[in-house]
C-alpha cells in the first residue's frame, strides 16, 4: 500500500515536471496555429486534463456525505462533535488571520508594487461581485432543499445535514440500522472509486500543467515578478514555518515526516488549483499514511476546503499592499486592521475551487476604498498563484485535522511514524 502511493507522488511530481517543460516548449518553440492551439493545447490536454479534474469533482459530493454521515455517527455523541466543531474552527479562523498578518508584514517590507509601471501590465476587465451580509451568509448555512445544495455543490449546507443525519443514526441505533449499513458501505464505494480515480492522476496532472504553461508565457510575469515572489515568499513561510512550527507544538510529532507524507496532496491541489477537487486525496491520505481517523477528517478537511483559505488570504493581504502602492496610496493602520478583518472573512467566502479567490479580493480592496480595478493589474498571473495558494489552503486543513485528530486520541502514532 505505502510504496504505491510513493510510487504514485513520484509520478505526479515527474508529470508536473515534465508538463511545465512540454506547456513551455508549446509556448515559445511551437508555432502558433490550428495544430497548436485547437488541436493540441485545446483540444486533447484540455480534453485530458478537464476530464480528469471533472473525475476527482464527480466524488466530491457524495464522499463528503458519506464520509461526514459516517464521521457523525461513529463519534456519536454531540458533545464532542460539538468540542471538535469548535476547535477547529476556532484553528481555522486563527490561523488566517495570522497568515494575513504574515503576508502585510512582508509586503510592507518588500513593497511589491513599488516602482511599477502600470501601463507595462496586461489589464483584464474586473467583476465586481454582489456582497452577501454576514446574516445571509450564517442562514446558508440551512440547506432550503439538501438536494438543491448537493447539485449546485455547496458544501456547507451539505457539511449541515451530513452531521445532522449521523447524529440521528447513531442514536437511533437498530431502528436505522439498514440506513447505517447503507452509508458505511457507499462510503466504502467512494473510497474505492478515488483510488481507482487516482491512477489516472499523473496523466491528467501532465496535462493541466502543460495547458497552463502553454497558455501563459513569461512575458505576462517579468513587471510581476516581485509580487509572484512576495506571495510565494508569504506562502512558503506559513506553510513550512507556522503550520510545522503548530504541528510540533501541539502534536510533538516529526513535521518533517509530515510534510513528506503530504507533499502528493499539496501537488495534487497545485495542479488543480482546487481544494474541493482535493478532498478525496487530502481524506485518504490522512487516513493511510497518517494513521487518523476518517472520523475526524471527514469532517474537518470538508470544512477546512470551503471555509479555511489561509493561501488565498495571504494572496489578498499581499495584493492589497501591491495595488495601494501602485496607485500611491498610503496604507494606515485601521485600514490594515481592515484588511485582516474582511481577509478572514473573505477566507470563509470563497470556494475551494480555481480562481474565486481574486473574485472575493474585490470585497477586500474596496472595503478599504482602494480601486476595484486594481485587481486586473494581478489577474494574468493569477492562474500561477493560484495554483501556489491551493496548495497551502489545503495544507492548513490537513495540519489542523492532524493536531485536532491527536487531541481526541484519534491518531494512531504507529501508522504516522512508519
Ligand atoms: N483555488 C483556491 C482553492 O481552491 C481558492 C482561491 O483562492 O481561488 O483553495
Amino acid at each position: 500500500m505505502k510504496n504505491k502511493i510513493s510510487n504514485l507522488s513520484t509520478k505526479i511530481l515527474l508529470a508536473l515536471l515534465f508538463g511545465a517543460v512540454f506547456g513551455i516548449i508549446l509556448n515559445y518553440l511551437v508555432p502558433a496555429g490550428q495544430f497548436r492551439d485547437k488541436i493540441l493545447i485545446n483540444g486533447i490536454l484540455n480534453l485530458i486534463g478537464s476530464g480528469f479534474i471533472r473525475l476527482m469533482q464527480m466524488l466530491v459530493i457524495p464522499l463528503v456525505l458519506c464520509s461526514l454521515v459516517c464521521g457523525a455517527m461513529a463519534i456519536g455523541d454531540t458533545k464532542t462533535l460539538g468540542k471538535v466543531g469548535g476547535k477547529t474552527v476556532v484553528f481555522y479562523l486563527a490561523t488566517t488571520a495570522f497568515a494575513i498578518f504574515l503576508a502585510l508584514m512582508l509586503a510592507l517590507i518588500i513593497q511589491p508594487g513599488k516602482g511599477l509601471d502600470i501601463s507595462s501590465v496586461e489589464t483584464s476587465q474586473v467583476v465586481i461581485p454582489e456582497k452577501t451580509s454576514l446574516v445571509d451568509t450564517l442562514l446558508n448555512i440551512i440547506p432550503k432543499n439538501i438536494f438543491s445544495s448537493m447539485a449546485s455543490g455547496d458544501m456547507l449546507p451539505v457539511i449541515f445535514f451530513a452531521v445532522f443525519v449521523g447524529i440521528l443514526l447513531a442514536n437511533m441505533g437498530e431502528r436505522a440500522a439498514t440506513v447505517s449499513k447503507f452509508f458505511n458501505e457507499f462510503n466504502d464505494i467512494m473510497m474505492e472509486m478515488t483510488m481507482t480515480v487516482m491512477k489516472a492522476a499523473p496523466l491528467g496532472v501532465f496535462c493541466m500543467i502543460a495547458k497552463t504553461f502553454a497558455t501563459i508565457g513569461f512575458s505576462a510575469f517579468l513587471p510581476l515578478i516581485k509580487y509572484i515572489v512576495c506571495v510565494a515568499a508569504a506562502l512558503i513561510l506559513h506553510c513550512f514555518g507556522v503550520y510545522q512550527a503548530l504541528l510540533y507544538i501541539f502534536t510533538k510529532l516529526n513535521p518533517m515526516k509530515f510534510v513528506k507524507k503530504y507533499i502528493p496532496v499539496m501537488q495534487f491541489a497545485f495542479s488543480t488549483s482546487s481544494s474541493n477537487a482535493t478532498i478525496p486525496l487530502s481524506i485518504e491520505t490522512l487516513t493511510d499514511k497518517m494513521g487518523i481517523s476518517p472520523k475526524i477528517s471527514s469532517f474537518t478537511v470538508p470544512l477546512g476546503a470551503t471555509i479555511n483559505m489561509d493561501g488565498t488570504a495571504i494572496m489578498q493581504g499581499v495584493a492589497v499592499v501591491f495595488i495601494a502602492a501602485a496607485y500611491g496610496i498610503e496604507l494606515t493602520i485601521p485600514m490594515l486592521l481592515t484588511v485582516m478583518l474582511t481577509a478572514t472573512l473573505a477566507s470563509i467566502g470563497t470556494a475551494g475551487v480555481p480562481g474565486v479567490g481574486m473574485i472575493t479580493l474585490s470585497m477586500v480592496v474596496s472595503s478599504i476604498g482602494l480601486p476595484a480595478e486594481g485587481i486586473s493589474l494581478i489577474m494574468g498571473v493569477d492562474r500561477i498563484v493560484d495554483m501556489m495558494r491551493t496548495a497551502v489552503n489545503v495544507t492548513g486543513d490537513a495540519v489542523c485535522t492532524t493536531i485536532i485528530a491527536h487531541q481526541e486520541g484519534m491518531l494512531c502514532k504507529e501508522v504516522f511514524e512508519k
